[in-house]
């Protein structure tokens, strides 16, 4: 360890900046803290105004150059990056777990590996990007994707490295040049990532990482007049002071923010295989913006649903995120579990019961949350309506389709709907119904990246992924040619 460096698990990484090609320090720093036992990492640079504005007119007078660079050498360095994340995985999916305590084994088997496929899919993606040409009075129209300019990142701390990683391979692969700022909570990785980029070959400049607070090292580049783009992962209430900050220089924002995503179980559904989705909505304990936390059961076979899904639950191992056989670590944040606590316990005053958990796990103690499922909630309740961003699901109930749909509607949110019934045309009648930017009908987390992906309503403003990524990372132009010989004729 040196003055800037910290060593987690063995691994180095640097506590610095990364401006310009440099490893830049700050004068203050803040401490990243790991949330598996509340151990302090290390200090990390903390930036200010001062450090954004040096990363943007860094990421400014890189871009021509990027911009002008071949898509087939841009993509040759995307999947050189790739390469780089795939012999780190280990390094990258240990750092990781020490600094948001999500499972060590999501980390290594999906979470890092996926990393490497954003590279690889946005670098391929790019080769093959290309709208058909259409005619118009013998005259060529003809749509290419100019790169935009300088874009920030702003990401969360739930799935760091792989939510920023979903911006920046096609920022990237757009001709683009990105200025990152991280989560203060979970700044690690991406600090490796800079480590790996620069390996790679991707020129000084055209990915810049700067570390620290929202409110200042994220709203200075939010602010800052040379950026061209914007693309936010985190909470409303930051998404609403991120638009204000944009709106003043008209930048183009790709929103995706929370959820309260439904899961509807009719009663012609595989039982078992319902129970297995509403389990698996606790993944990460909770903290995944996509998790369908209301389940809505019919009626008829709510008491089964209930028994089999507080059966299955009881099997969750909860405990220390790098053990192999757990399934469930601890929250992030004291501040993370006081406030689900919050939501639970003015829950149950107000009449919910809890038909597992309720509390926190006093006997793992620190930030371990028990597997909470609430019953008895009114429509109107707060825990019904709002994101409560940890291992917290409740149950209502429903007796015809008409109320399954008003119900999985009635929300400020539209992120996401899973639905699990044995009757395909119910699930397109229902699926036709919903306010919700993906729906995953007896399936959940099935993600390719070619898809469409953003919420509805106060879920987010936009959709990335594919050609739509290409489109909000791009200046889009029509190019409208004459047919040959026009001057001959006029
Ligand atoms: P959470 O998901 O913890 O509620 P936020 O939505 O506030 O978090 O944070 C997500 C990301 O947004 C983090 O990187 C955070 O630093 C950043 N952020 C917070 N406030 C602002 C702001 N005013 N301007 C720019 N970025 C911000």
């Amino acid at each position: 360890m040196t003055e800037h460096t910290l060593t987690v698990a063995g691994v180095t990484v640097d506590t610095r900046h990364w401006i310009g090609g440099e490893r830049i320090a700050s004068a203050e720093t803040f401490t990243d803290v790991s949330p598996i036992d509340g151990s302090a990492l290390g200090e990390i640079s903390r930036g200010t105004a001062t450090e954004a504005a040096a990363a943007v007119a860094a990421a400014k007078a890189a871009f021509p150059g990027w911009a002008a660079t071949a898509r087939a050498e841009r993509a040759r360095i995307l999947h050189a990056i790739a390469d780089g994340v795939d012999k780190r995985i280990e390094d990258l999916a240990i750092v990781e777990t020490h600094d948001n305590a999500a499972l060590l084994r999501s980390h290594r088997r999906g979470v890092m590996p996926r990393v490497a496929h954003n590279f690889r899919f946005f670098a391929d993606w790019l080769l093959k990007l290309e709208h058909e040409e259409f005619e118009t009075r013998g005259h060529t129209n003809r749509v290419s994707w100019d790169p935009a300019g300088p874009c920030v990142l702003i990401t969360p701390w739930n799935a760091p490295l792989m939510l920023a990683t979903w911006k920046i391979a096609p920022a990237l692969a757009a001709g683009n040049t990105v200025i990152l700022k991280p989560a203060e909570w979970t700044p690690l990785t991406a600090s490796l990532l800079a480590d790996i980029a620069a390996e790679a070959g991707l020129p000084a400049g055209v990915l810049n990482v700067v570390q620290g607070y929202g409110a200042e090292a994220g709203n200075a580049l939010v602010s800052h007049p040379d950026v061209r783009r914007i693309s936010f992962t985190g909470s409303v209430p930051t998404a609403k002071a991120i638009g204000a900050a944009s709106a003043a220089n008209l930048v183009p924002t790709s929103f995706e923010l929370g959820g309260k995503s439904p899961l509807l179980v009719f009663a012609d559904a595989d039982l078992d295989l319902a129970v297995d989705l509403a389990v698996e909505q606790y993944d990460n304990a909770g903290q995944v913006c996509l998790a369908a936390t209301r389940i809505l059961v019919e009626e008829s076979v709510a008491d089964e649903f209930t028994k089999r899904f507080a059966q299955k639950a009881a099997t969750l191992q909860q405990g220390d995120p790098r053990d192999e056989a757990t399934d469930l670590g601890p929250n992030i944040h004291p501040r993370q579990l006081e406030k689900i606590d919050g939501f639970v316990q003015r829950a149950l005053a107000a009449g919910a019961r809890a038909v597992i958990g309720g509390a926190p796990h006093t006997d793992l103690g620190g930030l371990y949350y028990r597997p909470t499922l609430l019953t008895d909630v009114a429509q109107d309740s707060e825990v019904v309506q709002e994101e409560v961003f940890g291992p917290v699901l409740t149950l209502q109930t429903f007796a015809t389709e008409q109320e399954a749909v008003a119900l999985a509607n009635d929300t400020r949110f539209g992120l996401a709907a899973t639905l699990a019934t044995g009757d395909h045309e119910r699930a397109a009648r229902v699926t036709a119904q919903l306010v919700a930017g993906t729906v995953w009908v007896n399936c959940f987390f099935v993600r390719d990246l070619q898809a469409p992906f953003g919420g509805s309503r106060q879920s987010g403003v936009g959709r990335e992924g594919g050609t739509w990524s290409f489109d909000f990372y791009c200046d889009l132009k029509n190019t409208v040619t004459a047919p040959k010989g026009w001057q001959n004729h006029g």
